[in-house]
């Protein structure tokens, strides 16, 4: 009988150096002396120069640690290498999967009417006796019909304005109508209000607990950092909103609530401070949002009182910030690098809708607005007030699903959106774990694709993507905490 194992020498690499392949890669600089190189799927290895150039010309030793690290990543195949295309091809197949699932996120716009007149609002919010800025019965009907076209297994209802509490009849019957027509379409449905929870009553709570809705509030750090840009008549948005996560926990459950902050330029010196503020309220996460330039936040000159460098020194000290919470026994996590994780490391990549290629715009969400109006995205419709319809697919009253997803300027700007097709984004490292941001282009550069090189949203994702790979590489510690977030 021959020996049940084989020995060592069967799974020694053969042949010498220059016996391999590549495989698709990008790559860039990561500081003076490294470089990243990374693959459609965001496998990634950190090389120094020398290492670099000797695996592009095929010069890498097969014993060396370097050799192995390309390979189990796929930068390259030799010839033990059997399926190493076919897993590859596989595995890009898997993240690119949910192009097909469309679209998860249908957004009703059920109001503009609001209670709060915040500084960097992004919708044209309206007071709250103005109902012309209501949505009717007959278009969350005919947005109802649309919602159920998608093929999505998983359909999210989000109500957002506006304050959608302040049209709750309407938000009501959505539900009631959407949960009966699922009886026939059985997806998995989920609802969601967005919402700065000042106005919610028993009555309210009661509804959601019986439909399973959840809610997304805002928080944007201490009591006095809160109120500076989040105005409420009768002041005290801060104390109300914090009534209203208590009074949403007791009626729903804990995690029931999210909470998202903005970052103004008074948040820029306290970002401890704000992180403390979320773990004080029991969340176990934040997301470090910068200020988008629409509505209120360009009326109000908000969005120019800081630049990319100082949300960058505020993200990193941020992140930072949690990572010592956690060495110190508190599981907390920054939601914005966790999507940037789950792109480097997980099968699927990430969902996150602004983060995908072809930009998640109608594929991953969908927005009836309060007059009939459809957007391919959030974003889209705030453009709109500011007077941009480019992102306006149709109308609700006359327009067709198949008229409105196959417009030909809608397709044209998915199709500009590709970032492998892209100038600059084509050869950039960071693609795999990068996407598309059009509208945020359309209205800094005037067209949806933008110039990578004067972007600020590239600035970002590339200042974030090198500071993330370089904690990677250099902070065991950091690595051990961050891999326990995807
Ligand atoms: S940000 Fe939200 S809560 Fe504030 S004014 Fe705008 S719609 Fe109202
Ligand atoms: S936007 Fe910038 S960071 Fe993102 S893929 Fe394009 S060049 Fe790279």
């Amino acid at each position: 009988m021959g020996p049940r194992f084989h020995g060592r020498e069967h799974f020694a690499p053969k042949g010498g150096g220059g016996s391999y392949r590549l495989l698709p890669f990008r790559f860039g600089q990561l500081d003076l002396r490294r470089y990243v190189v990374m693959n459609d799927v965001g496998e990634h290895v950190v090389l120094a120069r020398e290492e670099l150039v000797a695996f592009a010309r095929h010069q890498l030793s097969p014993a060396s640690e370097v050799y192995r690290a390309l390979k189990v990543r796929h930068f390259l195949f030799d010839a033990d290498s059997e399926c190493a295309l076919d897993l590859l091809a596989l595995k890009y197949r898997t993240r690119a999967d949910r192009i097909a699932d469309f679209t998860g996120l249908h957004i009703f716009v059920v109001t503009l009417r609001c209670d709060h007149s915040c500084h960097y609002c992004q919708v044209s919010r309206q007071t709250e006796d103005k109902s012309a800025f209501d949505m009717s019965r007959e278009h969350a009907e005919r947005a109802l019909a649309l919602t159920f076209r998608s093929p999505a297994r998983s359909i999210k209802i989000e109500f957002q304005g506006g304050e959608p509490l302040l049209h709750f009849d309407l938000v009501r019957f959505i539900v009631e109508r959407a949960t009966a027509l699922n009886e026939e379409h059985r997806r998995d449905l989920q609802f969601v209000i967005a919402s700065n929870l000042a106005r919610i009553t028993d009555d309210m709570l009661a509804f959601c607990k019986q439909y399973g809705i959840h809610f997304s509030t805002s928080l944007d750090g201490p009591e006095a950092q809160h109120d500076a840009h989040r105005p409420l008549r009768g002041g005290k948005s801060h104390a109300r909103v914090l009534e209203g996560i208590r009074r949403v926990r007791a009626a729903l459950g804990h995690d029931a609530v999210s909470a998202l902050m903005t970052t103004t330029p008074s948040s820029l010196g306290q970002v401890e401070a704000i992180v403390d503020e979320y773990v004080r309220q029991g969340f176990r996460s934040i997301f470090l949002r910068s200020l988008s330039p629409y509505g209120f936040a360009v009326r109000t000159s908000l969005v120019r009182k800081y630049g990319v460098d100082d949300w960058l020194d505020f993200y990193r000290r941020g992140l930072a910030y949690i990572l010592e919470l956690n060495r110190r026994g508190c599981a907390f996590q920054e939601e914005y690098t966790t999507i940037l994780l789950q792109k480097l490391f997980s099968a699927q990549g990430s969902s996150y809708v602004d983060l995908q290629s072809p930009a998640g715009i109608g594929i991953g969400g969908i927005v009836y607005n309060y007059d009939g109006a459809v957007y391919a995205s959030d974003e889209g419709r705030m453009l709109a007030e500011m007077g941009d319809g480019t992102f306006e697919l149709g109308h609700l009253g006359s327009d067709t699903y198949e008229a409105m997803l196959t417009n030909d300027a809608f397709v044209g700007i998915l199709q500009d959106t590709l970032l492998e097709s892209s100038p600059m984004c084509s050869d950039c490292p960071f693609l795999a774990c990068c996407g598309a941001d059009p509208v945020f282009h359309q209205v800094t550069s005037g067209d949806p694709v933008g110039h990578k090189a004067f972007s600020a949203f590239c600035a970002k994702q590339m200042g974030v993507m090198r500071h993330l790979i370089t904690l990677l590489e250099d902070d065991p510690e950091a690595r051990r905490i961050l891999m326990g977030w995807v």
